[in-house]
């Protein structure tokens, strides 16, 4: 069975190759089928408004389509839709359904074209993982925080009890933290929890945290993290995100100086 559609439509009509960039799909009697997000992750690219267009030129081939980013780095792309139900932005479950097949763009009759693509956004075979899992092997996390009246401290990809195994410098308190390949936000002392950020740039939506107001609470989606507590220690590992005490990394009203995320 393939994860991206019901069961009843498993025939591949179109391999992969030979300047064909995905997989199709096609249906097997009925009208079409619903198609479904292969992996949890996080809606990239919404088009909507395609006909069909069998002259259409780049993106414009694709029709209506759908690009999710998984937590490993990895991307899925579901090309042709005839509707979409999701939003940029939007974080969807495996297995959630994300629109129906259709035949908008350029498409001769109606199925799903579907494409997988590394952390580069480098097209790769897709046939495997029509039911397999994606690659692991990009699920590194990479963090950062920003110092109080101070800097971006260094990236840290590791956590052990060297200098290098924890992002922050004890006694000195945070204000600002950034996650590469992970949703995440903080919590802000005497304030409330920050919308969820989900990139890492130089803009307000792209670290967690307003610079100078500290920090007293994280939340780090599909990870394991823990924080440590300024003139204290490092409290237990957390590895859920939910609004109970053991759904966050910090003790409200208590400043933070060092976070560890795997
Ligand atoms: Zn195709």
């Amino acid at each position: 069975m393939y994860r991206v559609l019901t069961n009843s439509s498993k025939r591949i009509t179109g391999k992969y190759g030979n300047g064909h960039l995905g997989v199709d799909l096609g249906w097997v009697g009925g009208s079409g089928d619903n198609v479904y997000a292969h992996s949890a992750g996080v809606v990239v690219k919404v088009v909507t408004g395609k006909s069909k267009d069998t002259s259409s030129r780049g993106d414009d081939t694709y029709g209506n389509y759908v690009k999710i980013k998984h937590s490993d780095g990895y991307y899925t792309l579901y090309a042709h839709l005839e509707s979409v139900d999701v939003k940029v932005g939007e974080h969807v479950e495996a297995g959630q359904k994300i629109g129906y097949m259709g035949e908008t763009g350029n498409a001769f009759g109606k199925h799903l074209h579907f494409e997988v693509r590394n952390k580069e956004d480098r097209i790769v075979n897709p046939t495997p993982y029509l039911t397999e899992d994606l690659p692991e092997a990009s699920n590194k996390v990479e963090y950062r925080v920003h110092i109080l009246g101070g800097s971006w401290l260094p990236w840290v990809s590791k956590v052990d009890d060297t200098q290098e195994g924890y992002a922050g410098i004890y006694g000195k308190t945070i204000d600002g933290i950034q996650v590469r390949g992970r949703r995440y936000r903080a919590h802000i002392l005497g304030g409330s929890w920050l919308p969820v950020v989900d990139k890492v740039d130089d803009t307000a939506n792209g670290y967690a945290g307003i610079y100078g107001r500290p920090i007293d609470g994280i939340q780090i989606y599909d990870s394991q993290y823990r924080a440590h507590i300024k003139g204290g220690k490092w409290l237990p590992w957390v590895s859920k995100v939910d609004n109970k005490a053991s759904g966050y990394a910090g003790l409200y009203g208590k400043n933070i100086d060092g976070i560890q995320i795997k």
